[in-house]
């Protein structure tokens, strides 16, 4: 990518130039990939009177015939998946092996949703009446507003679009601006396999152009994945327009390891989970409840492998584990949620500072140990590499402490007592847990939050139904 490189916005089945731009920034040297539209209230106008303008003809087609362009969507994105994979390696810094497996997964998404276009499905139900049927249509919602956010840009993509398209929508996506790369080489793709015009657009920029998609009367449903701060924004925005949501938000995931647990698997799931994308992860572990018995060993063990992960410029140095922090923001935020929370009390075991390699936004993987639910750190997403510990006395002090916070995405638990599984299974109050492993999620499964993790979810037959209403018709005859 050269640094005269120029994204445009995909309105109605054609590249258009915009005059406002802004720099797109490689996080791992500061380097400027690209220049990327912002757009302003005119081009979402013209994209959503496209998408509308589409949608009708789009949704008459057969479903299995909307699912085609899935499938050659997908198709293609396999044989590209290395030249993909570099772009988000660059723009957005996780490490190549980990931006292969999203292309990947991408393309198995594409598919896996198309695969429900003979399978969608309505009811017929009994009247109370003679001669009468009752039928319960699945209809599209009609034009999609897709927001994303950076941490996995080329998947969510395909997260929104791939239900949205299969069920008769049409679709807006606004990437987020320090990832729009690689929604330009998957909107090539798009373009490339002939989608009807309107089907899919795309407009780049930054809050306000996600404002004004929000705010927008033409707009039937908004997809968003981000921040719980950009989700508040956005649900005020559309309640004027009572528009439907499905709010995917921020995690503070907790780890329960018990004393009966194999330490050696729970230590190298964890681990991963918090390096995995540099900590930039909903679902990743973001703080973790001990069982006194083993909290030394587990403690020792996992700053063992914290200070033994490799970091730095995942393109000058592709056997890292782990690459920078997204922007000089992030760098500063992870920085500030350490200091306070020492101040608070908490012990740095390994890391504790931003790391210094002369360029880029890189933070040391970090423990912080004797840490307790009253600190901001243990309350808060951090998204970076850094592992709160609290020790505790038995499964239901950790439990407790679990649900004691205001997101509830994911939970996780480390033991091999069955009964202590299930009751964790009964107990804990979140929209995801995973006994004995970390993330992530399949996509045949149901990703989704309470409290302020957010409203409604993703995957799945129930993902997929989230872009559709149910119509209900009467037929006396
Ligand atoms: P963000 O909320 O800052 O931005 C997300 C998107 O919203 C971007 O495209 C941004 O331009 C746009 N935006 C900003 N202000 C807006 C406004 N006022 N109206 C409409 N759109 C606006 O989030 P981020 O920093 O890109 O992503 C990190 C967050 O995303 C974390 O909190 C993480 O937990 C969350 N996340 C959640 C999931 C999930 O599935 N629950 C998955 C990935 C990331």
């Amino acid at each position: 990518m050269s640094m005269t490189t120029v994204l445009r916005n995909y309105i109605d089945g054609a590249f258009v130039d915009s005059t406002e731009l802004h720099d797109v920034i490689n996080p791992a040297t500061g380097e400027v990939l690209a220049r990327s539209p912002l757009s302003a209230q005119a081009d979402v106008d013209r994209a959503i009177a496209a998408a509308r303008a589409a949608q009708k003809p789009w949704a008459r087609k057969p479903a299995i015939e909307r699912a085609q362009y899935l499938h050659r969507i997908a198709a293609k994105l396999r044989e590209n998946v290395e030249r993909i994979a570099r772009i988000i390696t660059q723009e957005q810094g996780k490490i190549t092996p980990l931006a292969q497996v999203e292309v990947n997964f991408t393309a198995d998404y594409l598919d896996y949703m198309a695969g429900w276009a003979r399978r969608i499905e309505g009811e017929v139900i009994t009247s109370d009446r003679p001669n009468e049927s009752i039928f319960l249509l699945r209809k599209p919602l009609g034009v999609v507003a897709g927001i994303l956010p950076w941490n996995f840009p080329f998947f969510l993509i395909a997260r929104k679009m791939a239900p949205a398209l299969v069920t008769g929508n049409t679709i807006v996506i606004k990437p987020s601006e320090e990832t729009p790369i690689n929604c330009n080489a998957f909107t090539e793709i798009a373009a490339d396999v002939g989608l009807p015009p309107g089907v899919f657009n795309v407009v780049y920029g930054k809050g306000e152009t996600g404002g004004a998609l929000s705010a927008h009367a033409g707009v039937d449903m908004i997809s968003f994945t981000g921040s719980v701060a950009t989700g508040v924004r956005i649900q005020a925005a559309s309640a004027p327009h009572i528009t439907k949501l499905n709010l995917e938000l921020g995690g503070k995931a907790p780890a329960i390891v018990l004393a009966d647990a194999d330490l050696d698997l729970a230590v190298k799931a964890i681990h991963q989970s918090r390096i995995i994308n540099t900590g930039q992860v909903c679902n990743c572990a973001e703080r973790v409840y001990v069982e006194r018995r083993v909290a030394d060993e587990f403690i020792n063990r996992i700053a063992q492998a914290m200070q033994a992960t490799k970091y730095g410029d995942p393109i000058a140095q592709p056997d890292v584990d782990m690459g920078p922090l997204i922007n000089q923001e992030a760098l500063e935020s992870v920085t500030a949620k350490v200091r306070r929370a020492v101040q608070e009390g908490a012990q740095v075991v390994t890391g504790g500072a931003p790391a210094d390699l002369g360029q880029g936004f890189h933070y040391q993987p970090t423990v912080l140990a004797g840490c307790n639910n009253s600190m901001d750190i243990m309350r808060h997403e951090i998204f970076g590499p850094v592992l709160p510990i609290q020790v505790v006395e038995d499964l239901d002090e950790a439990i407790a402490l679990a649900n004691d916070c205001e997101y509830g995405l994911t939970s996780s638990v480390y033991t091999r007592d069955l009964a202590k599984s299930l009751k964790a299974m009964r107990e804990l109050d979140f929209g995801e847990t995973y006994i004995n492993r970390e993330n992530f999620e399949a996509m045949q499964g149901f990703h989704a939050g309470v409290r302020k993790s957010g409203v409604g979810g993703a995957d799945g037959k129930h993902g997929l139904y989230e872009y559709t209403h149910t119509h209900v018709v009467y037929v006396e005859s």
